[in-house]
């Protein structure tokens, strides 16, 4: 116990991060517990120098090594799945005398500026002598006796500090941020995203990631009418997605020789459609082949012609695999939010052609009949195109942390 006690008065900060949706699933929680601790342990790992625990629905991540980088570890929490909020928090021994040294170390400088607090406690042990309310009181007292300036107020609190007397310890913290919501990693299997170089796309992956998929991505080039430029910005959009996901294969197909067929061969109108399809005849290839249980896209409904109802009809009629879709329902303000929020913004805005956007019809079909498409389709040789532009496939492995 000494040596701990000696340990953490040097390092008396750790990290909670106080599970969400998961405290909800009953007899399967242990599984997606594993999950979430594995993905934790991976990141804690790669930063060096703490070990993570689990109890009581909070996993508690210490430090073991005097120069761990805790604003680093705090920032990987933040990126993982299935936590609703973490925090930083400072530990003490379980008595008062304890809690109200080390409140009055640690508080007044996460309280610096702050001009109204309101100060919970919480038991876990309810052997402690004092009671929540109590705690609560005295630790106020010493926040007041300490931050200058600084006002209790119970309803409308610029911070909240909390004491929390658990099983071995307790901790106090200045205010929480949220967590990256969602459920673990893997706890929903793997998707395969269809990943352009636009701002929707990384924003549907991650929709999805944060529901439990693991991603790979596939992504679509048209060398020389897109260019390589094009193809490394996708590579850092994946990598971008990876400070999610931890890693994802990026598989790359070209389409050239079947969009020079497709502009050659087929009535204008529907070369957007037409594409479409044979990206996902070639989704349901990769995806079959890496395990992959549903297709991902960035659509969002009415956005352009080629995300119409009828026109989303045409093309997930070739699918074989669940399609989602889950910027359908967005407006591209909200999704513009979402991009800025994971760090894929500044990427997906950098001007290079994209595949889709070369032999653009001058007039889309928005109301497309099915007969058509197939009658267009016809001019093709579908399989044979889908089978060459499936040999050009290539992979290509991204990684949060390189190795
Ligand atoms: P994004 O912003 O994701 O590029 P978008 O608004 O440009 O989407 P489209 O170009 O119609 O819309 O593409 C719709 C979806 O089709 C994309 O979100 C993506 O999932 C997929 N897609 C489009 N082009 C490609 C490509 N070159 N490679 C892989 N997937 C693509
Ligand atoms: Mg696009």
């Amino acid at each position: 116990m000494m040596t701990i006690y000696v340990r953490y008065s040097v390092l008396n900060e750790v990290i909670l991060c106080k599970y969400g949706e998961i405290i909800l699933k009953g007899a399967n929680k242990s599984t997606f517990e594993s999950m979430l601790l594995k993905e934790l342990r991976r990141r804690a790992k790669y930063v060096g120098g703490f070990s993570v625990r689990y109890n009581q629905s909070t996993v508690y991540i210490e430090p073991t090594e005097e120069d761990a980088d805790t604003d680093e570890m705090y920032e990987q929490a933040k990126k993982v799945f299935g936590f609703a909020s973490v925090t930083r928090a400072a530990v003490c021994e379980k008595n008062m005398e304890d809690i109200l040294r080390v409140a009055g170390e640690y508080l007044p400088e996460k309280l610096r500026g702050v001009k109204k607090f309101r100060c919970e406690a919480k038991r876990s042990d309810k052997k402690f002598p004092l009671t929540s309310p109590e705690i609560a009181a005295e630790v106020g007292g010493v926040v007041l006796e300490k931050v200058r300036g600084i006002k209790v107020d119970l309803d409308r609190p610029d911070v909240t500090v909390r004491v929390e007397v658990r099983d071995k310890w307790a901790y106090i913290h200045a205010g929480q941020d949220k967590g990256a919501g969602g459920i673990p990693l893997g706890s929903g299997g793997k998707g395969l995203l269809l990943l352009s170089g636009g701002i929707d796309s990384p924003v549907a992956g991650h929709m999805m990631a944060k529901r439990g998929l693991y991603l790979d991505a596939l992504y679509f080039e048209s060398i020389p009418y897109t260019n390589e430029l094009a193809r490394e910005k996708v590579l850092t959009l994946a990598k971008e997605l990876c400070e999610y996901t931890g890693r994802m294969r990026v598989h790359v197909i070209s389409l050239t020789h079947l969009q020079e067929e497709i502009r050659d061969k087929c009535d204008e109108e529907y070369f957007t459609l037409l594409l479409r399809r044979f990206m996902m005849r070639l989704a349901n290839r990769v995806a079959a082949e890496n395990y992959c249980q549903c297709i991902i896209t960035g659509e969002s409904l009415g956005q352009v012609a080629s995300q119409t109802m009828g026109a989303l009809t045409v093309t997930n009629a070739i699918a074989e695999l669940p399609v989602f879709r889950p910027c359908i329902g967005l407006d591209k303000e909200e999704i513009v939010v979402r991009a800025r929020e994971i760090g894929t913004y500044d990427t997906s805005i950098l001007p290079y052609e994209d595949c889709c956007t070369v032999f653009t019809p001058r007039h889309p079909r928005t109301k497309p009949e099915m007969e058509k498409v197939l009658r267009e389709e016809e001019k093709l040789d579908a399989d044979a195109l889908t089978e060459e532009a499936y040999l050009s496939k290539f992979t290509v492995k991204v990684a949060q942390f390189d190795d």
